[in-house]
């Protein structure tokens, strides 16, 4: 497994604010020194990397440990960024590299936040969709098929919502939490192993995508799997950590090869002089870039639990809800619970927008006052919109 994150020793200024919003207090030093990373808690959420502000400014002129140092984060030459001493490793440079192969099959899935993101990469309005232009940015970076993660979160949907409906009729371990969430389930697995059987058994929707990529995409394409090289795209950097993980090779191989976070997909684009903000927006390829509105909204908060309770209510009652919004478990900032009637079920679940906000909840399950079936919990303050991998707002700010 890959440490994702790290503090560059020599570029920390001590100044803590990343230590201020790490959810896990995994991030200490010397008072007025650079500060470390504690591997044992760290669960790679990237939220040090969103705000931190010590920098090494980017120089026209070649400064060697400057070059040096993008080669170590797996960076492009040509990221005109300044490097920050909290960063996410990058596998920018090796999914160029795999571009340019004409041996391999590139396979390239987008998260549902990415999509809202990139475009403040591009001087664009902050939120603005840019769906289609994010598919006809990845033709032009030479991907061979451009599926969609969101297919795999219509996926998730089913098999999570499936399962929450068994382990409440057949009396199963209760409450289920979500796992799509590799920062939630690194911090379950370290700090509360005990509670380890409630986590839902459905692997994350960048996971599943990748199996099939190299399985089932692999038998549409008519293509030999070990050919195929599966990229993934992110608002996330504990994805990355996720992906390399020992268990997530379904498929024979890695599931997932390469991960790029949402910031990386940008520097490609600009790499490759792509005039982003002009594209003719691109539709992504059948049958693997197919997804629903349940699947798109797993970026927010509540995102998951509303589409799979969307899911639970058809599988139980035989019928859709009239109204497919179930807005009251929709928020953005700490702990919000709601009931829901699901046929003859009562179904009460709680929803927990950033990982320092789970305490109470974990508590309630432990002393045995927990009284819901369901529990969301997506590390990142609003969930996946603001993740370690979204573009950088504070690098505007600073200049
Ligand atoms: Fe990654 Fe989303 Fe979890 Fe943040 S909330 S760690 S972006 S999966």
């Amino acid at each position: 497994m890959q440490y994702t994150i790290e503090i560059d020793q020599e570029l920390c200024t001590g100044c803590r604010r990343c230590s201020d919003v790490c959810p896990v207090g995994a991030i200490d030093g010397p008072e007025g020194m650079a500060v470390d990373i504690n591997y044992d808690k760290c669960c790679f959420c990237g939220q040090c990397v969103q705000v931190c502000s010590a920098y090494q400014e980017y120089k026209s002129e070649t400064s060697a440990p400057r070059e040096a140092k993008l080669t170590d984060r797996g960076l492009l030459e040509s990221v005109k960024e300044p490097l920050f001493a909290a960063h996410n490793m990058g596998h920018a440079k090796k999914v160029w590299e795999a571009l340019k192969n004409p041996a391999v099959v590139t396979m390239v899935q987008c998260a549902p936040a990415v999509r809202v993101g990139l475009a403040e990469d591009f001087g664009m309005d902050s939120g603005e969709l840019v769906d289609g232009k994010m598919v006809t940015a990845l033709r032009k970076l030479g991907f061979n098929r451009v599926y969609d993660t969101n297919f795999t979160a219509d996926l998730t949907i089913m098999e999570e919502g499936s399962e929450l409906i068994k382990r409440i009729q057949d009396n199963g371990v209760l409450p289920m939490f979500t796992s799509c969430c590799p920062a939630w389930v690194k911090f379950v697995e370290q700090e509360h192993y005990d509670l380890q059987a409630n986590l839902s058994t459905c692997k994350s929707p960048q996971q599943m995508a990748g199996a099939l990529f190299k399985t089932y995409g692999a038998q549409v394409d008519k293509t030999d799997p070990k050919k195929i090289v599966s990229v993934s795209v992110m608002p996330c950097t504990a994805k990355k950590f996720e992906a390399s993980r020992p268990e997530m090779t379904a498929s024979g191989s890695p599931d997932v090869d390469l991960v790029l976070t949402t910031r990386e997909l940008a520097n490609l684009i600009k790499h490759a002089g792509i005039d982003f903000r002009n594209l003719e927006p691109g539709q992504p390829d059948s049958v693997l870039g197919a997804y629903t509105g349940a699947g798109h909204i797993f970026g927010v908060t509540g995102g998951v639990m509303e589409a799979a309770l969307r899911t639970g209510y058809e599988l139980i009652t035989g019928k859709a809800l009239d109204d497919i919004n179930i807005v009251n478990v929709r928020h953005s900032e700490g702990i919000k619970r709601a009931t829901i009637q699901v046929g003859d079920l009562t179904v009460k679940v709680v929803v927990v927008a950033g990982l320092a906000n789970a305490a109470p909840i974990l508590e309630e399950i432990k002393n045995g006052t927990a009284d819901f079936h369901f529990v969301e919990v997506m590390a990142c303050p609003q969930g996946c919109i603001s993740g370690g991998g979204q573009p950088k707002v504070l690098l505007e700010n600073k200049r």
